[in-house]
């Protein structure tokens, strides 16, 4: 069973931040710099706790999910231009095409990750804080954790400054409180800048239809197509829109949503710079 998955300490170290970030940011800080009662409280409250709720939902989705295994029927068509794009003949297709641990075909962009055990479909990395792969069929939900997970740390960060700037610390301040009011400012301005640049990271990976795995693969074979005085292009980035509309979805409304992943296929397959005209 999946609730498994829960039972890791990374994951109840995610959500004991969650938690604590919610309580901490809705019923200290707002009520502390307006009050939840007046409107500009109530505001900040429905946008942080909308932006928590999201945040939640996609870290659920994201843990639940499975990231991609390979169908058992999986055979590999060598003339696939997934392949071609990357090998000549078809004898070096299949022997780079199969995982010796699984004893299977590895469909193209497909990679073994050692702590799952098995091969997973368009592997990203493995990630600690859902105790799970990332891969085809999770990344939308994970690209949105991180996206709600920045949001939220950055209101959460910008409410708390409002709050101390605001206070009288002659008169109420207590140098135990100061203390906790700028350690809470102190974690959230850190969670905002390390979510902040993972997010600009997958913004950037997205927009080129690349994996983590992908990332540093490129390097070498740049370097190595340097070397032989050719450009190497990722074979999978066809144009920007077209690179999101693949991983996020064609209708930019359901970008946002992590469980809207209909335009998923079966993961096996992937257009490439060959295809396009
Ligand atoms: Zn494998
Ligand atoms: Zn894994």
């Amino acid at each position: 069973m999946e609730l498994k998955k829960f039972l890791s300490i990374p994951v109840s170290a995610a959500l004991f931040t969650m938690g604590f970030v919610y309580y901490m940011t809705v019923f200290i800080f707002i009520e502390d710099w307006v009050g939840l009662q007046t409107s500009t409280g109530s505001l900040n409250n429905i946008i942080f706790s909308s932006m928590a709720s999201l945040c939640l939902l996609s870290f659920l989705v994201g843990v639940l999910t499975d990231p991609g295994r390979v169908p058992l029927s999986y055979i590999p068509d060598v003339e696939d231009s997934s392949f071609a794009s990357y090998q000549e003949t078809k004898k070096n297709v299949l022997q780079s095409k199969t995982c010796d641990k699984c004893a299977a075909y590895k469909p193209p962009r497909t990679h073994h990750c050692r702590v799952c055990k098995r091969c997973i479909l368009r592997m990203d990395h493995h990630c600690l804080w859902i105790n799970n792969c990332v891969g085809y069929w999770n990344y939308k939900a994970f690209f949105n954790l991180i996206l709600y997970a920045t949001i939220g740390s950055i209101h959460a960060t910008v409410i708390v400054i409002n709050c101390m700037r605001q206070k009288d610390w002659n008169s109420s301040g207590t140098t135990p409180l100061k203390f906790f009011y700028l350690a809470c400012g102190a974690m959230t301005l850190a969670l905002s800048v390390t979510l902040g640049t993972l997010l600009g990271w997958h913004i950037y990976l997205i927009t080129h239809n690349m994996t983590t795995i992908e990332y540093y693969e490129g390097i070498r074979a740049a370097w190595l197509a340097k070397k032989s005085g050719l450009r190497y292009r990722h074979p999978f980035d066809l144009s920007i829109y077209k690179n999101i509309a693949l991983v996020l979805g064609p209708n930019p409304l359901k970008w946002f949503c992590p469980t809207s992943t209909s335009h998923l296929k079966d993961g096996v397959s992937f257009p490439t710079l060959r295809d396009s005209p």
